[in-house]
């Protein structure tokens, strides 16, 4: 008997889910795959902070400093005073166990940042704008209530939080892996540690001169300035609405009873 060979039905190959539909499975696979991964490395840091005392990450990090840091020289007035007010700003937080370092990076872009060590950056562009004493003790304070919630250390990028993880597991420091301060820095605080850190350093400020007059000053001539301006303002692009942000701690200096009037100390340089 011939037989006859049937012809293949077409497509035969082809599984009877769309195509697109099997892609997007993939997707979400993928993406599933990449939020346990996001997620572990949170966990990971969580860990880590959890066995790294205070202590361990400031000897971590004693001698470490970003890559693109372009550093003042180490005689700088302003690198001299600003450190001696951290210093000063330093002693109503008496529990910490912190050796406050600060560096001026030779940036025009205004900005300041906590960094893991008790590190902490201000830019010359900063400097530049701050027009007393009290303004910059905000801004110092600020960051020193980052140091308080460790904030800096949940803003590792993910890029680096193994490569930390393993030096805190094994010991070593990290001076040589030579990280960027943008490595440190890839996540944004959130509004609530933001909102935080702008409690701590006002009570700061509170407790070092007796009131907050100008403290956030130099956040209102932000409101105000002109947008070729805002952009040499990269503080900005890293912490919140500048209006947000007077708006609460008004009403926080309300809720406390702390003066709002007082003297303003100059600037030392
Ligand atoms: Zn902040």
């Amino acid at each position: 008997m011939w037989c006859v060979a049937k012809q293949a039905k077409e497509g035969i190959n082809v599984s009877d889910t769309h195509p697109l539909a099997e892609a997007g499975a993939l997707v979400a696979g993928l993406a599933a795959i990449f939020v346990a991964i996001a997620l572990l490395l949170i966990f990971m840091v969580e860990l880590a902070m959890y066995f790294m005392s205070t202590d361990d990450e400031a000897k971590l990090f004693a001698n470490w400093l970003p890559d693109n840091l372009i550093s003042v020289s180490h005689t700088d007035d302003r690198l001299r005073e600003t450190q001696l007010l951290v210093d000063r700003l330093a002693l109503h937080w008496p529990e910490t166990s912190y050796q406050f370092r600060v560096e001026i990076d030779g940036s025009e872009l205004s900005n300041a940042m906590a960094l893991p060590g008790g590190l902490i950056i201000v830019t010359q562009g900063l400097l530049d704008q701050v027009e007393s004493e009290n303004e910059l003790a905000f801004v110092l304070g600020h960051e020193l209530g980052h140091f308080k919630n460790r904030d800096h250390l949940r803003a590792l990028g993910r890029g680096v939080i193994l490569t930390v993880f393993f030096a805190v597991v094994t010991g070593n420091d990290v001076t040589a892996i030579g990280l960027t301060a943008a490595d440190l820095t890839l996540r944004r605080f959130t509004r609530q540690q933001e909102t935080n850190a702008d409690e701590f350093g006002l009570a700061i400020v509170h407790a070092e001169y007796g009131h907050i007059n100008e403290a956030w000053r130099l956040f209102e001539r932000w409101e105000i300035a002109d947008n070729a301006f805002l952009d040499l303002v990269t503080y900005l692009s890293t912490h919140p609405q500048t209006g947000d942000r007077i708006a609460d701690m008004r009403s926080l200096a309300r809720e406390k009873g702390w003066r709002t009037d007082g003297e303003i100390a100059p600037l030392s340089w």
